[in-house]
């Protein structure tokens, strides 16, 4: 399995990516989680994303294809790969196509979930995140059982700062700008295939699983 999981902020990429790498093994990378782990840390790395997270900007092409390149390179993706989040731009995903040959790799497909952009902001806001193990929930659609603790680990959770009306519009406006063209990038070269997002999660899984097999 190489495949991409593409979608707007907040359409679920990262909760059905969870549900993939259970179910299949393989490596989830979330350019994302990447970045956030560096911004914790305050490695270099977190140091230059942070202003573009915080803004609900992009982080430039050059940085974030060095660190995909690097992640891809590693073990643990030989037993396949979900792209979470990568690539953002049409740059990004010609970086991706020059990485993926020298691997001598190719995708499957690049899945996207669809999502209509009044419906993110909600999800947006109401996404927790477990500060223990990463587990997502939501306030409205996916609540813990104890208000602010994981139902997995008992980890608190918490409120991503991104995650805030305000950032999120700025997100949406990004993706429409700079992500959206991908579904044309996509569509072109055979590999696209979309999903409705608007569903339940498990909805979006079984179509997912069907969209691989299909
Ligand atoms: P992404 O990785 O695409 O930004 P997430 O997987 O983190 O999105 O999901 C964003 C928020 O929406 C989370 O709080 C998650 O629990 C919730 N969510 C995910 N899928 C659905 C769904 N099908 N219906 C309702 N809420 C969802
Ligand atoms: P995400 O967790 O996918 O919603 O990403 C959170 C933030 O990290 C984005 O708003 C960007 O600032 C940054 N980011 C994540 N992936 C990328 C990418 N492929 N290119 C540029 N910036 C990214």
């Amino acid at each position: 399995m190489h495949i991409l999981l593409m979608g707007p902020p907040g359409a679920g990429k990262g909760t059905q990516a969870a549900k993939l790498v259970e179910e299949f093994g393989v490596a989830h990378i979330s350019t994302g989680d990447m970045f956030r782990a560096a911004v914790k840390n305050q490695t270099e790395l977190g140091k230059r994303a942070q202003e573009c997270m915080a803004a609900g900007k992009l982080v430039p092409d050059d940085v974030t294809i060095g660190i995909v390149k690097e992640r891809l390179a590693q073990d643990d993706c030989k037993k396949g790969f979900i792209l979470d989040g990568f690539p953002r731009t049409v740059e990004q995903a010609e970086a991706l196509e020059k990485i993926l040959k020298e691997l001598d790799l190719a995708l499957d497909c690049a899945l996207n979930i669809d999502v209509p952009s009044a419906e993110l902001v909600e999800r947006a806001v109401g996404r927790r995140i477990c500060k223990k193990c990463g587990a997502t929930y939501n306030i409205k659609f996916k609540p813990p059982v104890k208000e602010g603790i994981c139902d997995a680990c008992g980890g608190e959770l918490y409120q991503r700062a991104d995650d805030s009306e305000a950032t999120m519009k700025n997100r949406l406006a990004v993706y429409d700008e700079q992500t959206k063209p991908l579904i044309a990038f996509y569509k072109q070269n055979g590999l696209y295939k979309e999903v409705d997002g608007r569903q339940s999660m498990e909805a979006v899984y079984s179509d997912i699983i069907a969209a691989l097999r299909g």
